[in-house]
């Protein structure tokens, strides 16, 4: 008689989100195959709630601990057995506990990094999809990974597609360079001065990628590629001399790998994440992702461009603190993430964002990036500067 058949335990934090959703539905097709342990929100309760009714998770989050009350009762009323718990402490203890094996960590922004480098240090598969923890912390989360034994397995899909196309004993033999594919945005092919005017649900409104606000005006800053760039750097340890952008509008060229015998691999699928979050879901087996096959003849063609500066200086800035190193990759975060949130709101110009990153990075000496205290205090000054500096540009 075969045994009980042990399925995957899941800790999803961020289940609300854009990629907490592709999550879920990937999940829901193999239900025979994971379990879900626990799911997290920031501040939206009935979303919570009722992805627990579906999925019955031993314990839910919301990292607002203001909202603790309406998660308890809303369980409660539901007549639901799952836990409630809140804070920021809760979301670092359900990514380091026995009760999972895997933990998604598609919370957005540097809200993420504790969480994340805690599942690292306790040994999880690993599913990252929250870039900025890597941009803030990539070699803590490097050793942390490598301490716990960790499978960090990158649901980005341009870093899915490269860990796809790399040797898989882990070697870098061979490897030249990594092309890391850009949409391009909404803006793609626009001049500088055509984007002074721009609004936030004109950044928002991609071509190819359905995402949540925040990475979506990353996208049309071209934000998002640098932000990618450095995580290539620390997830890969390859030298930022040897990750290049190429944009490529179409988006099914994900990224790739070139050796130095000329040989190019690269991985292609339509632009859907559920493709890259069934792969870390599954590795090393391959899973139905719900996603449909991509049919290339249809297609008709892949058209490939150089990114262009001075329309999009945001990428360059984000090579720029990779060189200077230390805390310069988590000011720069800290400064978008300040930007971003300006803008979605109505208080900074699109062209700001550039401007106010520069301008923070110029304002402040970075440091050797010793500890998560030493990074987090500087992402807290980074921020605070950001903010002073905003001031500054908006009543010049
Ligand atoms: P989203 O805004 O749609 O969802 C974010 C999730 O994080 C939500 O569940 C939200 O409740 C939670 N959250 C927000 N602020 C929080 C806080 N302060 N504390 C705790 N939880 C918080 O974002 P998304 O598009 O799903 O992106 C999630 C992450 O994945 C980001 O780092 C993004 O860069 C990365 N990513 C997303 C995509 C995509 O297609 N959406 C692709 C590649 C990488
Ligand atoms: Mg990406």
């Amino acid at each position: 008689m075969a045994g009980p058949v042990i399925r995957q335990r899941i800790a999803l934090l961020g289940a609300t989100g854009s990629i907490g959703r592709s999550t879920l539905d990937v999940v829901a097709r193999h239900i025979d195959r994971f379990q879900i342990h626990a799911l997290s929100a920031h501040r939206d309760v009935d979303r919570l709630v009722a992805l627990c009714a579906q999925f019955h998770p031993a314990v839910a989050i919301v990292a607002d601990t203001s909202c603790y009350p309406a998660l308890r009762d809303g369980l409660a009323a539901a007549g639901l057995s799952t836990q409630a718990r809140a804070g920021t402490q809760a979301l670092e203890d359900v990514a380091a506990d026995p009760g999972n094996d895997t933990v998604v960590a598609a919370i957005v922004g540097a809200a993420g990094v504790a969480s994340t480098l805690a599942a690292a240090r306790a040994g999880k598969r690993l599913l990252l999809a929250n870039k900025e923890s890597v941009v803030l912390a990539g070699e803590l989360l490097a050793q942390a990974a490598a301490a716990g034994k960790a499978t960090v397995l990158p649901v980005d899909s341009e870093h899915n597609a490269i860990f796809q196309c790399l040797p898989a004993d882990g070697s870098r033999g061979g490897v030249r360079r990594l092309v890391l594919t850009a949409s391009g945005g909404p803006f793609r092919g626009r001049s500088r001065a055509s984007l002074v005017a721009v609004s936030p649900d004109e950044a928002c409104a991609h071509p190819r990628w359905v995402m949540g606000r925040k990475i979506s005006v990353d996208s049309a800053t071209l934000m998002n590629k640098g932000l990618e760039v450095i995580e290539a750097r620390f997830l890969f340890g390859v030298q930022a001399s040897s990750i290049e952008v190429l944009v490529h509008p179409q988006s099914v060229v994900h990224s790739l790998v070139d050796y130095v015998d000329g040989s190019m691999l690269a991985q292609l699928g339509n632009p859907d994440m559920r493709t890259a979050i069934a792969f870390g879901l599954g590795w090393p087996d391959r899973l139905d992702s719900g996603v449909a096959p991509l049919d290339l003849a249809a297609l008709g063609r892949l058209d490939f461009e150089a990114p262009d500066p001075a329309a999009f200086p945001c990428l360059g800035l984000a090579y720029a603190a990779l060189a200077t190193g230390g805390t310069a990759p988590a000011i720069l975060n800290a400064a978008n993430e300040v930007a971003v949130a300006a803008f979605l709101d109505g208080r900074l110009p699109f062209l700001g964002i550039p401007g106010l990153v520069e301008a923070t990075l110029s304002a402040l000496s970075p440091e050797p990036a010793g500890s998560l205290d030493v990074l987090l205090a500087c992402d807290d000054r980074a921020r605070r500067r950001a903010t002073e500096l905003m001031g500054g540009m908006t009543t010049a």
